[in-house]
């Protein structure tokens, strides 16, 4: 009896079908969840418009909730334009910092 390889065992435990919004293809993805939390990604390969294919991009979609680099929090620019100085308008002046959050027009 010969034994086939299954390329697309389940990782976590439960498997969610969605869509990909990472740019305006709209890919079909498929999304393994463990414990509630996003652990791979793949393409699905019953959707219409990649057909199981998923670009870099796509992939890498994990990394919109569990990358370290990802703001948690909105910050507030304390210097001049590019410059790195921010601090977190919530930790040091609540509710008054609306105002200076404000895009400028
Ligand atoms: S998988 Fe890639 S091509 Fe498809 S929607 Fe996501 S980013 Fe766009």
């Amino acid at each position: 009896m010969e034994r086939g390889i299954e390329y697309s065992a389940p990782i976590g435990d439960e498997v969610r079908a969605t869509t990909c919004y990472m740019c305006a293809c709209r890919c079909g993805i498929r999304v393994h969840l463990k414990d509630g939390a996003v652990r791979y990604i793949e393409g699905n390969p019953d959707h219409p418009v990649n057909r199981g294919v998923l670009c870099a991009k796509g992939s890498a979609g994990i990394m919109q909730h569990y990358s370290p680099a990802r703001l948690s929090r909105p910050l507030l620019r304390t210097g001049e334009r590019g410059s790195r100085p921010v601090r977190s308008p919530a930790r040091s002046c609540g509710i008054s910092c609306r105002a200076a959050c404000r895009p400028a027009r």
